[in-house]
């Protein structure tokens, strides 16, 4: 140990001469130590600043990647969804409630006022904010086409209990409401063609029992009329029973191939009295056409176009069935008359049920109203097409389209 000291004491004694420069020297190394050890820090603080800039921008890019799988996501929605913040501004709106609302600007950010301008869905909000929810509400948009939305909201909250906004889905109720209301006008329609023969006959029927029986003459009257009143509603009640069935779809068209011409001569045979009632000329021009089609349902087709022709006909006049193929490979008959025609603007609507030009004219003819929806139904489950073209004064013409049987060529 001592011999150590001595070495120290030694070789300090011997050095003391150098110290200033092993001073320096020492300095030296440390400032050398100390600029390696602030390159070294600078170069990962560089690297930390990197990693949390790439860390970011991936966190950004995973965001703007969830919106827009968000944004796809609503966007392939049927229904509409409207995103409300807590200010009630639009935060999100996707295609289909834009479609609804025919809007096409950016909503985000602006207010169901601004955006819209409909009191009833501010209102709507409004309520939802109050009770927290609101299902099945009906909202009428005040367009001139009338539509129907109904509207299922709830308010959003965070897991504090704060209420962050509120969420709008909107279904299109607009086809279901005019179903609705084509079905209520079919049953109000039915109901009133069959309380008027109906009426009639319950009116002949007390008349005769209070007495009327008893005077053969009078007796007869009413009682032709009971009978054409009763061959009414059975007519009636045939033809509602074919609507439903073409309607429904239970239908099963029999295609084989049917010869017009022929299937024309037997449905101016069923109508021969008729015509003859009112002095009218039947005229069958076919010729040799073959269509592909149920043979019973197009007798229906001709026999309907071709007792409308009588009917409202002229007396002493024409009618005549004729056809072609076109260049479309199907086949196009028609049926015209020479008598008074169909107003321009009826010529579309003579197809719906009950539509008729002449309410009176028509009952006293015995129709049902149901004609002509029967042989759109028929034709459309053909696959074809049927119009109506008249020059008031000169007639009608009704055209159909059938396909072609082409199997023989
Ligand atoms: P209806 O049982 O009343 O004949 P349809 O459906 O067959 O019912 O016809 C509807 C309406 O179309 C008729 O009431 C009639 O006003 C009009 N119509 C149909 N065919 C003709 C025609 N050939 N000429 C003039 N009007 C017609």
């Amino acid at each position: 140990m001592l011999d150590v000291r001595r070495w120290l004491f030694g070789v300090f004694n011997y050095h003391q001469g150098m110290w200033p420069l092993l001073t320096i020297l020492a300095v030296a190394v440390a400032a050398g130590i100390h600029f390696g050890w602030r390159q070294k820090f600078r170069r990962q603080q560089r690297q930390l600043q990197a990693d949390m800039e790439d860390f970011q921008r991936r966190e950004q890019q995973t965001a703007v990647d969830a919106r827009a799988q968000q944004q796809v996501l609503f966007n392939s929605m049927l229904e509409g969804l409207l995103l409300l913040d807590r200010h009630r501004r639009i935060y999100l709106a996707n295609r289909a409630f834009k479609n609804l609302f025919g809007l096409k600007t950016e909503l985000r950010g602006k207010t169901i006022m601004e955006a819209l301008r409909v009191h009833d869905l501010a209102a709507l909000v409004e309520r939802v904010e109050r009770d927290g929810q609101v299902f099945d509400y009906e909202l009428k948009l005040p367009e001139l086409s009338e539509r129907w939305l109904q509207v299922n909201a709830a308010a959003i909250s965070n897991s504090a209990g704060e209420r962050e906004g509120t969420i709008l889905v909107f279904h299109d109720l607009t086809r279901i409401k005019q179903l609705e209301r084509t079905r209520e006008e079919f049953v109000a329609n039915v109901s009133h063609e069959l309380r008027t023969p109906l009426s009639l006959i319950k009116g002949y029927v007390e008349t005769l029992l209070d007495g009327a029986r008893n005077n053969p003459e009078v007796a007869e009257r009413f009682l032709k009329i009971i009978e054409r009143n009763t061959q009414r509603l059975d007519l009636l009640i045939q033809d509602l029973l074919t609507i439903s069935a073409l309607e429904s779809g239970q239908v099963k068209l029999n295609l084989q191939p049917v010869e017009l011409r022929p299937l024309v001569e037997k449905v101016f045979t069923d109508l021969k009295t008729r015509a003859e009632e009112k002095e009218v000329k039947l005229v069958n021009q076919l010729s040799d056409l073959t269509a592909l089609a149920d043979a019973h349902r197009l007798e229906q087709v001709f026999a309907n176009l071709v007792d409308n022709a009588i009917k409202y006909g002229r007396t002493q006049g024409t009618v005549t069935v004729g056809g072609r193929k076109t260049d479309a490979g199907k086949i196009e008959a028609f049926v015209q008359d020479d008598g008074p025609g169909i107003p321009t603007e009826s010529l579309d609507r003579v197809f719906e049920r009950f539509y008729r030009v002449d309410k009176a004219r028509s009952r006293e003819q015995g129709g049902t109203g149901l004609g002509l929806s029967i042989v759109k139904h028929i034709v459309q489950n053909h696959e074809g097409q049927v119009w109506a073209r008249s020059e008031p004064g000169k007639g009608a013409v009704f055209f159909f389209t059938l396909p072609e049987e082409t199997s023989g060529d």
